[in-house]
């Protein structure tokens, strides 16, 4: 194969920070990337992770901080000095030019020879599984076909690192699905470095060796899916992580790695991620699925159910605590709206944050 990713071993990010007027759109982003690793920003909307890959493609200058690729310093170079393959959301294809074209393009302004530039389009396409489609234009394709030209391109050119700016956004749900797999699967053939930036934590967890958590332009948590998806370190990365109930309460105690927090009249234990001290406010998180009514007489967090879906296989149930919390709970069967209910978790299932987070 000719088509493999050019070497380096790290791309670094030392205190990266970038300024529009006063607004902080990243703030002191520092982060070690190593050769072929499959690295995805996530965060929700206007978190700074699109204003971060911009800054290493070098289509943004940065207003503070610096980016190594090894030894070399490459924030002053421009986007296509570093030589970096991009796949946007939008595909950014050019639509009057052919598949191969369009591939080739990269190489073309390169000026590699007709040749060579010729054999490395066909690998690409081959790699893509677009052969037979190189003569039509980007509108007789599908969007996934479409993409996946985007994604030729950005290969086609060896580069040591490739840039995906939430590159699904625009397809449906199952195609998303498949070219999740797709992107995948190019990444590992290549030996790539690919950084992928996206709001899907399911896209995240299921594409990534490390996933990077950002919030209001600073990293929040680095870490390998499972570890994120069962151990986050703050309250708002379990929350983005899918512990969708957050319910305050008072730390009763605190043993070992456990507390039990009381809410309302119920003590609820949980494992302390962050520092919980008895006395003082903590914040409990736990995933709708863990969350159930129990029978009568147990104890567990009084709500009134608001509703409950059917789903297929359970039914989501959803509550309010009297204080107006919101809960999100699994049952086996429909409740009637007004049903006062208790709910409660497996104490390994609930997560413990104190402090004011
Ligand atoms: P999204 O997924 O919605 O693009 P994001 O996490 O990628 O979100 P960014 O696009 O990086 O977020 O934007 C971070 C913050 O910087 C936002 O508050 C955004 O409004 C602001 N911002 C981004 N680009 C500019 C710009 N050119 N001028 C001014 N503010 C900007």
């Amino acid at each position: 194969m000719t088509i493999h990713a050019a070497n380096f071993r790290e791309l670094r990010l030392d205190r990266l920070c970038r300024d529009f007027g006063s607004h902080n759109a990243v703030k002191d982003v520092s982060l070690t990337i190593r050769q072929g690793e499959f690295i995805a920003l996530l965060g929700p909307s206007g978190c700074g992770k699109s204003t971060t890959l911009n800054l290493i493609a070098g289509l943004l200058p940065a207003t503070g901080g610096g980016i190594w690729l090894d030894e070399k310093r490459i924030d002053p170079l421009r986007p296509e000095e570093r030589g970096f393959g991009m796949v946007f959301q939008s595909y950014a294809l050019f639509p009057h030019m052919s598949v191969r074209k369009n591939i080739g393009f990269g190489l073309k302004m390169r000026g590699m020879p007709k040749a060579e530039s010729e054999s490395r389009v066909a690998e690409a396409v081959a790699l893509v599984r677009l052969q037979g489609q190189e003569d039509k234009l980007p509108g007789q394709l599908s969007g996934g076909q479409q993409q996946r030209v985007a994604i030729a391109r950005a290969i086609a050119v060896q580069p040591p690192l490739v840039l995906m700016d939430e590159p699904l956004s625009n397809l449906d749900a199952k195609l998303r699905l498949e070219m999740r797999a797709e992107i995948r699967r190019i990444h590992n053939a290549l030996g790539a470095t690919t950084i992928y930036v996206t709001h899907d934590q399911e896209e995240a967890l299921s594409l990534a060796d490390r996933i990077v958590v950002m919030r209001d332009g600073e990293i929040r948590q680095v870490g390998g899916p499972e570890d994120l998806f069962s151990r986050p370190d703050h309250l708002d990365v379990a929350e983005f992580m899918g512990f969708r109930n957050k319910v305050s309460g008072k730390v009763a105690s605190v043993a070992n790695d456990l507390a039990t927090v009381t809410v309302g009249n119920v003590g609820v234990t949980g494992r302390v991620r962050t520092k919980a001290a008895p006395g003082e406010v903590a914040h409990l998180s736990i995933r709708p699925e863990d969350l159930h009514p129990v029978p009568e007489g147990g104890a567990g967090l009084e709500a009134k159910v608001v509703s409950t879906e059917f789903h297929g296989r359970e039914f989501v149930g959803f509550a309010r605590m009297a204080d107006d919390t919101p809960l999100t709970f699994l049952a086996d069967r429909r409740i009637a709206p007004g049903t006062d209910i208790r709910l409660a978790a497996d104490k390994e299932r609930v997560l413990v944050f104190g402090g004011a987070a």
